[in-house]
């Protein structure tokens, strides 16, 4: 027998089963009928016949659960055959400027009332988890075309911390000369000060945080969650000013916590050191939870600078403050009209459609359902900055 150690993965032997866990957050069962002979080790370490094991584990790893919302998942990974340029949820997007914005994971542990993208506990879509390696390997691809000094935005359709490997992943990235800053959306809800620690070296890690409330009630109302823990997003916070850069970003949502502002601008200013806060105006997204109408810019703006001139602040925040410039464009490898072959390779995002893959570009298809490695033709209906969405044809 071979003794096999994984560092993203655990094992656990149920009553008729091998639970295999990746990142401590998705799940497959291997039915013990099917295993060769093993030995559970540790939680990362079995002793097992190698070959068919990692057949086996393959197979099987296809059919991943979340564990936070049951929805099934897909692995994108080195050798899963989907390119991490294409989709919008997960991988690489480059809009041919100096952020570059990566997404390792889909899901999220709160289930704000506003939350743009419906994501958290109650989200029922297919949810992806991208091999940390894959990612690094691709970015550098994309670093050396780009040529000029980067920042990376770790901007994920949830909540990253909730990434196993996110802590590997910005380490990875702040020994990377080219990336001057990363910065990371987070609802703080995981952090600890052990992992600030651990993340406060050479200065190039900005935390943007998402704080919408300072009463706790109605904190708890706009996270959509009973256990959401305040006084600690609010230590997180402060604490995290210390050691690294912060950025202050609540959504203003007009009837729910709009009286909230005011206290926020008052928890910024005693924060021990000058942060950036940029109150946001809530929108309306057809794939989003819409619990008010949007104020109008105009009524907005008109009211921020209210703000603005009775606490002597500054509330808003412009692509200018972060100096993101254009930089070169990344070829497409077809675009809007043409039709191609394309290979299906995972489900997409939401029910009832599919991601194929051609030419290295992920091409999103809705009304497709998945059938692995079924060959379609397809006519490409978006091609904005490399991300595609297209049609099957006859
Ligand atoms: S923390 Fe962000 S991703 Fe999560 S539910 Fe709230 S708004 Fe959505």
């Amino acid at each position: 027998m071979d003794q096999l150690t994984f560092e993203t993965l655990s094992f656990q032997e149920k009553e008729d089963v091998l639970q295999v866990t990746l990142l401590n957050l998705f799940t497959t069962n291997i039915p013990l009928n099917e295993m060769p002979e093993f030995n559970l080790i540790n939680p990362n370490t079995i002793e097992t016949n190698e070959k068919p094991f990692s057949l086996l584990l393959t197979r099987h790893l296809n059919n991943l659960t979340n564990n936070l919302t049951k929805n099934k998942a897909t692995y994108v990974h080195q050798n899963s055959g989907l390119p991490l340029i294409g989709n919008v949820s997960f991988g690489i997007t480059y809009r041919n400027t100096s952020l570059i914005e990566i997404k390792t994971v889909t899901s999220c542990n709160l289930n704000c009332l506003y939350c743009s993208i419906s994501e958290g506990i109650e989200s029922k879509k297919h949810d992806y988890v991208v091999e940390k390696d894959y990612l690094i390997d691709e970015l550098k691809k994309l670093l050396r075309f780009v040529q000029e000094p980067i920042e990376i935005h770790i901007g994920v359709q949830g909540e990253p911390f909730l990434y196993a490997d996110t802590i590997p992943l910005i380490e990875d990235l702040q020994n990377m000369e080219q990336v001057h800053t990363i910065s990371i959306n987070t609802n703080a809800t995981l952090l600890t000060k052990e992992i600030i620690d651990q993340l406060a070296i050479n200065n190039k890690l900005r935390y943007n945080f998402s704080l919408d409330a300072i009463n706790p009630e109605v904190a708890k109302k706009m996270s959509g969650v009973n256990n959401y823990n305040l006084n600690h997003v609010l230590e997180m916070i402060r604490y995290a000013t210390e050691k690294s850069n912060v950025l202050i970003a609540p959504v203003c949502v007009f009837g729910y916590n709009d009286q909230e502002m005011e206290k926020i601008i008052e928890f910024t200013k005693s924060l021990p050191k000058k942060v950036p806060l940029g109150i946001q105006n809530f929108l309306n997204y057809k794939t989003g939870r819409n619990p008010a109408k949007a104020k109008p810019w105009s009524e907005f703006f008109a009211w921020i600078k209210e703000l603005e001139d009775k606490h002597q602040i500054s509330l808003k925040v412009t692509k200018e403050d972060f100096n993101i410039k254009d930089t070169k464009l990344l070829p497409k490898p077809f675009q809007v009209d043409d039709i191609i072959t394309a290979i299906i390779k995972s489900s997409d995002r939401f029910p009832h459609s599919s991601i194929a893959v051609a030419k290295e570009r992920c091409i999103s298809i809705p009304d497709c359902e998945f059938k692995q490695d079924k060959q379609v033709k397809i006519k490409i209906t978006r091609d904005k900055h490399n991300i595609f969405t297209g049609r099957v044809i006859k």
